[in-house]
Formats: structure tokens, C-alpha cells, sequence
């Protein structure tokens, strides 16, 4: 049965890495998240009362599933399990389209959104939901402000196209889901696989495609120049900016090694503690609960609980970093003092910012790790414990 009701799909299955690292560009971090994360976060806000269905590649299920888990607890329940994508952005749709058929209340409008653009706002999508309905198949676009030239494969200008009468088309493409599913089909039987967007497949099943009012703003993040740019927007909208501190202290006893910031330093003792006794991640740990207001390491992970005997502190870092992150915010900067005669953290100081930094998923320019003596005073200085003061700086939404 069809009903008036949207879905969302969120098409994320590209193999795009011209952003770097590796990453396909929709898994890279901006101020703190991965792109996906922010796109998702956005048509989850816009449409509460709607599903949003991603459409991922098979190969980055576990890339998908941190990205979700950065979400708000309330808005990742009220994601639709991901589909897997095909081989082109074509066949990728499609499948959420065929996905979408399965289900019991088939939607009667569908927009198509691109993993890559986390800016479309609520307003916009609330305009491609009503073109959609007004008009079946309908785009997104915005006056270009280039004069457009028509070239031959000798780089040779044919034509100038009226200014007017051009538009740079975006994304959520909206549509009527009938329409657009048989679309689909119909192109996928012919072989049709050139076709560069959703608007140009009903374009060629032979439906008029309507162009709604779109946004200078919503910008698609392709390039590394883009990451930039997009963080630089996020960033802004990170208002409340908070400091939380943090102090531990563990004795030293026997043992042949100790653990800081997650990493393991041979000394000629050990650090003595109910977990793995990690005082650095303790106490940075505790900075960033602190900045968040959200108690302590010991609230989080009482010592009393059995299940954290021996555990990797790590844990209990990696843990308060998520915090920020599901809260919508970043990291801007950790700045750790060791307290110690010994062992010398000069020699493993980056390797500790490097572990710190991939526990907690924020660049290593934004970790500093610092080391004092005592002048061999007070228990520092008689090598009985090592101490830490740690400062986290944290960026959160108002
Ligand atoms: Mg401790």
C-alpha cells in the first residue's frame, strides 16, 4: 500500500578517496565526525516522522558502524538498517530503491541524498519534499555565476549557453517513489548506465523534471580543499567551548613496564592499579568527563566492577572521546603533564601523542604531551608514583 509518506536515501557507497587518506571521502573526519555522520544527523533533524535508509559499500560496514555510533543514542535508532550498494551510484540507488519496495508501508516520495553534502538544512529539505509532491521528479539547483562554455575534444569553444538559463544542480533529488523506481528498473533493463544523476533517469524514462529553489551553501565535499572548508563551517557552529582538568597519581611497584597514554614503555618497574594502572589516559580520561560535565572515570567505571580488573585504560579513553563526539562535538586540543624521575618520556613522547591521538580519533596536532621532574622531592621525586595533570579542551554545539 502507498501512502504520501518520505524516505530518505542516504547514498554512501562510493569508493571516492580524492579527499586523501585513503578513506573513502564520506568516512573522513570533519571537526570531529566522519562526513557520513553529519549528512545523517541532518536528514534525521529535518524528518523526524520519515525513514532514512543508507545505502552503503559491503567493504565498509565497520567504517558505517563508527560512523553511526557518533550519532545521538535517540536519532541512530531511528536509522533504517543500510542496504549494500552496487558497483556505480546508478546500481547503488537502485538497490535502496528495491529495498525501500520491500518494505510493508512503502513510502510515496523518496529523496536521494548524497552521503557527501552535510549541509543541506531542513528548510531545503522541506522544499524538496513539496516539489516532489507538486511535480513527481524535481532537483535542487542554483544560478550559476560562471559564464558556461561549450567545448570539442580540441578544447575549442562551440557554444555559450544563456547564463540564464542554466542551473548547477544538487542533491536531495526528490521524486515520486513509483516513478522513480520504475525509472530505475526501466534504465537498469535497457543497459542504461551512463546516466550521471537520478533526475537524468526520469529524464529518460521520459518524465518532466521540475528545479526547485536549491542553496548556495550546500556544498558537496569532494576534495581535500573541501574538507577544509567544511570544518572551518562546522567548527563555527561549535559554540560552547569548555575546559576540563584532570589529576591521578599510581604508585610504582614491581614489574618491567609501565603503560602511558596506551603504550607500552619497559622501566625496571611497574605501575600498580586495579585496571592496567595507565595514569596518563586516566587523567585525561577524567579531563575530558570533566569538560563535559559528566562525572569521573570512577562513575563511569567504578574499580568495585569486576569486568574492569586489568582493563586496557584505553577503554575508558576511547569512551570519553565517543562522548564528545555524540554529543555533536570535537576535541580541540589535550594537553597532558607526566610527572615522573623516571622512566624519561622525552624519547617515547611522540609515539604516546601518536597512541593518544588513535584512541581517541583526533589529530595528533591537537595532543601535547609534556614531562617533569620534582627536583627528586615529594613521592615523585623519591620514585615511589607517577603523577599527571591533563587539560582537555573540548568544542560542543549551544
Ligand atoms: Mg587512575
Amino acid at each position: 500500500m502507498q501512502g504520501s509518506d518520505l524516505a530518505i536515501l542516504v547514498v554512501a557507497a562510493g569508493r571516492g578517496s580524492r579527499a586523501g587518506a585513503g578513506l573513502p571521502k564520506q568516512y573522513r573526519n570533519v571537526a570531529g565526525r566522519p562526513v557520513l555522520t553529519h549528512t545523517l544527523e541532518a536528514m534525521l533533524r529535518a524528518e523526524p516522522e520519515s525513514l532514512v535508509l543508507p545505502v552503503i559499500h559491503p567493504d565498509d560496514f565497520e567504517l558505517y558502524q563508527m560512523a553511526v555510533a557518533d550519532l545521538d543514542a535517540h536519532e541512530a535508532r531511528r536509522l533504517a538498517a543500510p542496504v549494500f550498494g552496487g558497483a556505480t551510484r546508478q546500481e547503488s540507488v537502485r538497490a535502496g530503491l528495491e529495498a525501500l519496495a520491500e518494505r510493508e508501508s512503502i513510502p510515496g516520495l523518496v529523496l536521494i541524498q548524497d552521503a557527501a553534502r552535510l549541509f543541506s538544512s531542513s528548510t531545503l529539505i522541506a522544499r524538496a519534499r513539496e516539489a516532489a509532491l507538486a511535480h513527481g521528479a524535481a532537483i535542487p539547483g542554483v544560478q550559476v555565476t560562471d559564464t558556461i562554455k561549450q567545448v570539442d575534444a580540441d578544447a575549442r569553444v562551440r557554444a555559450t549557453p544563456l547564463r540564464a538559463s542554466l542551473r548547477a544542480v544538487q542533491t536531495p533529488q526528490a521524486f515520486r517513489f513509483d516513478l522513480i523506481l520504475a525509472a530505475h528498473r526501466k534504465a537498469a533493463a535497457a543497459g542504461e548506465t551512463e546516466l550521471t544523476d537520478d533526475a537524468a533517469i526520469a529524464e529518460w524514462a521520459g518524465h518532466a523534471v521540475h528545479v526547485f529553489e536549491g542553496e548556495s551553501g550546500n556544498m558537496k565535499v569532494t576534495s581535500a580543499e573541501d574538507l577544509v572548508i567544511a570544518e572551518a563551517r562546522l567548527i563555527r557552529e561549535l559554540l560552547d567551548i569548555r575546559m576540563g582538568q584532570g589529576y591521578d597519581v599510581h604508585a610504582l611497584g614491581e614489574g618491567d613496564h609501565v603503560w602511558l597514554g596506551g603504550l607500552k614503555i619497559p622501566h625496571d618497574h611497574g605501575l600498580i592499579g586495579h585496571s592496567d594502572a595507565d595514569v596518563l589516559s586516566h587523567a585525561i580520561t577524567d579531563a575530558l568527563f570533566g569538560a563535559l560535565a559528566e562525572g569521573d572515570i570512577g562513575s563511569h567505571f567504578p574499580p568495585s566492577d569486576p569486568q574492569w580488573k586489568g582493563a586496557a585504560s584505553s577503554i575508558f579513553l576511547n569512551c570519553a572521546a565517543a562522548r564528545v563526539r555524540e554529543r555533536g562535538g570535537m576535541i580541540a586540543h589535550i594537553d597532558a603533564t607526566v610527572i615522573c624521575e623516571r622512566p624519561k618520556i622525552g624519547p617515547h613522547r611522540e609515539a604516546i601523542r601518536e597512541s593518544i591521538a588513535r584512541i581517541v580519533d583526533c589529530p595528533i596536532e591537537r595532543v601535547a604531551i609534556k614531562a617533569t621532574t620534582t627536583e627528586r622531592l615529594g613521592f615523585t621525586g623519591r620514585e615511589e608514583g607517577i603523577a599527571v595533570l591533563a587539560i582537555a579542551t573540548i568544542r560542543l554545539p549551544l
